[in-house]
């Protein structure tokens, strides 16, 4: 499937609903539909890369600034102890939705090594 299909694409074009906490021209920001933290928020371009390993140097503004964009979102939602920042990538990766999405977790104590 490529990343035009996706149920992201259709959450960017606004053909399936969500609930978006950041828009601007490049990047859309929306909780997780099945959070794993008591904050679980998407952060993804709105250009449509498949994953991590599809991006390239032509892309590394986009990439600052969608990290940029959790750091931001976790201040407004005042993770100020911490929080965690993951990019899945692929099936071994955990990768369920193949349109390239941070996802930013706090609320919680994160255990370590993930599963
Ligand atoms: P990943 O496993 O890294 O590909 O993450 C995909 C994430 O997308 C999962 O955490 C899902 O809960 C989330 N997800 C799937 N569909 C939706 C949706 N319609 N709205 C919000 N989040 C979704």
């Amino acid at each position: 499937m490529s990343a035009e299909e996706t149920v992201f694409s259709k959450i960017i074009k606004k053909e399936i609903p969500a609930d978006i906490v950041f828009e601007n021209e490049r990047v859309l920001a929306f909780r997780d539909i099945n959070p794993q933290a008591p904050v679980h928020i998407l952060i993804i371009p709105k250009k449509p890369l498949r994953d991590l390993s599809e991006a390239t140097a032509e892309d590394s503004a986009l990439l600052g600034e969608l990290l940029l964009t959790a750091s931001k979102l976790a201040q407004e939602e005042k993770l100020d102890d911490g929080y965690r920042v993951v990019i899945n990538t692929g099936t071994e990766g955990g990768q369920t939705v193949f349109h390239l999405h941070v996802h930013l977790l706090g609320g919680r104590r994160m255990g370590w090594p993930p599963g």
